[in-house]
């Protein structure tokens, strides 16, 4: 008997088995390619939301968590994930930059927000009002994290790829059993396929598709990540990745000629050179009504766990999810009630 099955691939469920493998206990990864939200992501880390200048509860804990977290993935799997980068949000009138200090004085923003307007030489994108720089941010290369981490989970024959079959899963009284395995427990972790779960797919995860495209553009030369309608975040070689949208009806990961337009519209705004655009993404971010996340065990089936819901911010909130999930399962530790999914009937 292993100690746990996880059912996905991605952000989540790549945070489980690494906290697993901190623990010591035994595990198989079974996932197909049919969700995409980790390798379409941005990646990008920043405890500050922007539009409202504040800080999600917690998220100054979830930060220091996570980035030990990845920089010993880095470590053990000699890969490069982490890329620690400002974000600069761009001013569009005085009444912002005022708005800025006034954030950047409160006690909780203030280790995040400098009290200073930057003027940049960027000449490919004008800032009459300049830019204020959040600290502490950055992106994961989430594309090279899922290859590397696929990579090692294959050599020590603990990935399957291929699709669940929920009729398949057997539930005793102490265990769980799956065609030939047995495990003390299993997780699922299927992002937006959550809906194919017949053990969870009564709960509210109502998804928010979200489309991103790569851009090359040699005359821009930014070292940030600059905030100003749409993201623009610099990964080398010119490459930019643009984004991102938020649409809630639409529920394919197809990207779309209205969102194309969007993005185009808003970037011709902020820059002034040519660019190329190399690909045009599109995924379903694992959202919930109340923006947090979901996570705990069934309500009858005490074998059955869920780490979900990690929305808009699956590389922040994923690996302090996972110890949550982890402690509460092994520990009997309370999940807090805001991400708990027992919060809703289902
Ligand atoms: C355009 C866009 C930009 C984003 N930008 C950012 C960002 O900058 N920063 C950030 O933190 N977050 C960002 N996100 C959000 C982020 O992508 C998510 O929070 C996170 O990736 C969710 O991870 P997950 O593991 O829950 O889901 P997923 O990445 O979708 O992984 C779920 C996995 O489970 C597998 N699976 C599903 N059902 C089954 C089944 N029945 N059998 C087997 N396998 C199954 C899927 O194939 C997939 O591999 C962005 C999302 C989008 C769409």
């Amino acid at each position: 008997m292993i100690d746990y099955i996880i059912v996905g691939a991605g952000l989540a469920g790549f945070s489980f088995a690494e906290t697993l493998f901190l623990e010591g206990k035994s595990f198989v990864v079974i996932s197909d390619v049919s969700h995409n939200s980790t390798l379409v992501a941005a990646g990008i880390y920043n405890p500050v939301i922007l539009k409202r200048f504040s800080l999600p509860a917690d998220a100054a804990l979830h930060l220091e968590y996570m980035g030990p977290f990845y920089k010993r993935i880095e470590d053990r799997l000699r890969v490069k994930i982490d890329y620690k980068l400002p974000v600069y949000r761009r001013f569009s009138s005085i009444e912002e930059q005022n708005d800025w200090f006034t954030a950047a004085d409160k006690p909780l923003l203030t280790p995040f927000l400098r009290p200073k307007v930057h003027h940049p030489n960027y000449s490919c994108l004008p800032s009459p009002y300049g830019f204020g720089e959040v600290t502490h941010t950055g992106y994961i290369d989430t594309v090279a994290y899922l290859e590397a981490y696929a990579d090692y989970l294959i050599k020590e024959d603990k990935l399957i790829q291929e699709p669940f079959d929920y009729s398949g899963l057997h539930v005793s009284e102490g265990y769980v059993s799956y065609k030939d395995m047995t495990a003390k427990h299993i997780v699922f972790a299927e992002g937006f396929g959550i809906h194919a779960n017949p053990y969870f797919n009564r709960l509210p995860l109502d998804g928010t598709k979200g489309e991103l495209l790569v851009m090359k553009a040699p005359e821009l030369k930014l070292d940030v990540i600059v905030n100003g309608g749409v993201f623009i975040l610099p990964t080398g070689n010119d490459l930019y990745k643009v984004g991102a949208t938020y649409e809630w009806y639409d529920k394919t990961a197809v990207p779309t000629v209205d969102g194309l337009n969007e993005l185009v519209g808003k970037l011709n705004e902020l820059i002034t050179c040519d660019y190329e655009i190399i690909s045009h993404l599109a995924g379903i971010r694992p959202t919930t009504k109340d923006r947090k996340c979901l996570i705990g065990t069934h309500p009858e089936y005490k074998k059955i766990h869920l780490l979900n819901g990690l929305g808009t911010r699956g590389v922040m909130l994923g690996p302090y999810m996972a110890k949550a999930l982890f402690e509460s399962i092994e520990h009997g530790k309370p999940i807090e009630r805001s991400v708990d999914l027992r919060r809703f009937k289902f």
